[in-house]
């Protein structure tokens, strides 16, 4: 099999990294079928090629179903106890945690976020999210339902069998094991894509299950472009359920897909414009540390990234001043992902980087007007200067569309009925975050606010325990939390007669 080793020997992280390359089918690292298809994998903080990986299609999808269908039907689903699929998920988190280090300079090497990012935040709740699951995987219970006098019912909650699971690039692992680790819990055997753009922890986490000890093809890994691997996974005939995170155009044709094949059962985590609104009772220093988090995070590439941040027209001018300084403090700490004091890093690619920049340039052409930032730093890797517009109106595209880069527009209101119209005014409803230390006032502008996730005087904060998903065009269903073992099983109700009447 194919390997390429990395070493890192940066200030921050000194040690080597091996992965294998090609695709992870049925327990074993395999060529596509087109043997010399690659791509490769670009490091976002300097432009330069790091290696290459073998990229599937439609042929492979097909293969790493049949391997995921006769793991499920032979070694994994209804035919292993939970108390054996919690084990190995415990263990698997044992080896995460193992090579917490390891993956997390993987990730920030592939995404561009800082090491310690990627270690504190993706990582660590990688390992939370697998043992949280594991704790799931022996609890999976139906119910009893009297019916009549003799008879009753009872259900179960079964696995699909072969699920589909689609990832982004902006946490890779992350949204990744919101996936993984609820459909191995529950006995489903799966087929995973990684983004093309960064599919180097998907590959070393693939290692890492079989190193657990998972029965082969019970989790596959197809890498590839979405219009032919991920077109093809959410085509297939055979996966009865398909979970995608990415943006909400690509969403809706994994839906389309699902409906004109098999009509399997679809997750859907997509896009946001999420509001962060912050009234004039707020603790101002807080309010502009979390709301300047909320938008520049992870250089503003979240889809619950609080891009549209309404400030009560009393605090107004002072949170300005204070934010614009987080901005300017945060491109002072501008650097790649192995310098000590990085606080902002790249766009995951050139492309990302052109989409970002062409909105600024909308933003600016409509009128809009750039208080800090705009434009490009440094002459290698994509970065952009975290950004704040003022003067903003809500028909200009930077309000209404989803901008994935460290672009916040900052808009002053007067009144809590005004700002609730106006932070609903999206077509997203993924998260929203309320800053007051007036508790009734906050709770009850989070229940207004039409989004699948609230912070109130936080933002950015996920757990495991905790549900996640989208209200409107946001998405479909719920990860994480005992929510997402609705996602991943199907009711079955059986109904008992004891022969005593008719
Ligand atoms: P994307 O939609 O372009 O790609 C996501 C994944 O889908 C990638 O693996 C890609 O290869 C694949 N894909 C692309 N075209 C496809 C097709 N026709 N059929 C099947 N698969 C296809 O999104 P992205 O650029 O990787 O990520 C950014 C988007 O993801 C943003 O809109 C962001 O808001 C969203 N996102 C949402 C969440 C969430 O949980 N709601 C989390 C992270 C990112």
């Amino acid at each position: 099999a194919e390997t390429f080793t990395y070493t890192f020997d940066t200030p921050v992280y000194k040690g080597s990294a091996t992965i294998h390359t090609e695709l992870f089918v049925n327990g074993e690292w395999v060529k596509p079928v087109d043997k010399a298809a690659t791509i490769d994998v670009v490091n976002p903080a300097t432009g330069k090629v790091i290696t290459a990986v073998s990229i599937g299609s439609a042929a492979d999808v097909d293969i790493a179903v049949a391997a995921a269908l006769k793991a499920y039907q032979t070694s994994w689903g209804l035919k292993c106890p939970g108390t054996t699929r919690a084990r190995l998920l415990n263990k698997l988190a044992d080896l995460v945690e193992k090579h917490l280090d390891e993956l997390a300079a993987l990730e920030a090497l592939d995404v561009g976020k800082s090491f310690y990012a990627a270690r504190g935040g993706d990582i660590t709740l990688v390992v939370s999210a697998l043992r949280y699951f594991a704790g799931w995987a022996d609890k999976i219970q139906g119910k009893t339902i009297e019916t009549h006098e003799g008879k009753f019912a009872y259900t179960r909650r079964e696995p699909y069998g072969v699920v589909g699971q689609i990832i982004p690039w902006n946490f890779p692992l992350v949204t990744g094991i919101a996936k993984i680790a609820p459909a191995l819990a529950t006995g489903n055997t799966i087929v995973l894509k990684p983004s093309e753009l960064t599919p180097l922890t998907a590959l070393r986490f693939a290692d890492l299950i079989n190193e657990a000890g998972f029965p082969p093809g019970v989790f596959n890994v197809v890498n590839g472009y979405g219009p032919t691997v991920g077109a093809a996974i959410a085509a297939h005939p055979e996966i009865r359920k398909i979970a995608f995170t990415g943006s909400t155009l690509v969403g809706r044709s994994i839906m389309r897909a699902a409906a004109e094949s098999n009509l399997k059962s679809v997750t859907l985590e997509l896009g946001g414009k999420s509001p962060t609104i912050i009234f004039d009772d707020a603790d101002l220093e807080q309010a502009v540390k979390w709301a300047s988090m909320g938008v520049f995070y992870n250089a503003g590439q979240a889809c619950i990234a609080g891009s549209r941040i309404f400030v009560h027209e009393g605090i107004y001018d002072q949170f300005l001043e204070k934010m614009t300084q987080v901005a300017q403090g945060l491109t002072n700490a501008t650097g790649g992902p192995f310098e000590p004091g990085t606080q902002h890093g790249p766009l995951v690619s050139q492309t990302q980087f052109d989409r970002v920049m062409g909105y600024i340039e909308s933003g600016k052409s409509e009128g809009a007007k750039v208080h800090i930032g705009g434009v490009r730093l440094g002459n290698e890797g994509f970065f952009v200067q975290p950004t704040i517009f003022t003067d903003v109106k809500p028909e200009m595209r930077i309000i209404r569309e989803e901008i994935f880069g460290p672009v916040a527009a900052v808009i002053k209101f007067k009144m809590e009925e005004e700002v609730i119209e106006a932070a609903n005014n999206t077509t997203y409803g993924l998260s929203c975050m309320v800053m007051s230390q007036n508790i009734s006032r906050a709770l009850r502008v989070a229940h207004a606010l039409e989004a699948g996730s609230a912070w109130i005087n936080s933002a950015q904060e996920g757990h495991p325990a905790v549900p996640f998903g989208g209200y409107k065009q946001s998405g479909i269903g719920r990860e994480l939390g005992e929510y997402a073992l609705e996602a991943y099983t199907q009711v079955k109700a059986v109904h008992v007669n004891l022969g005593l009447q008719l």
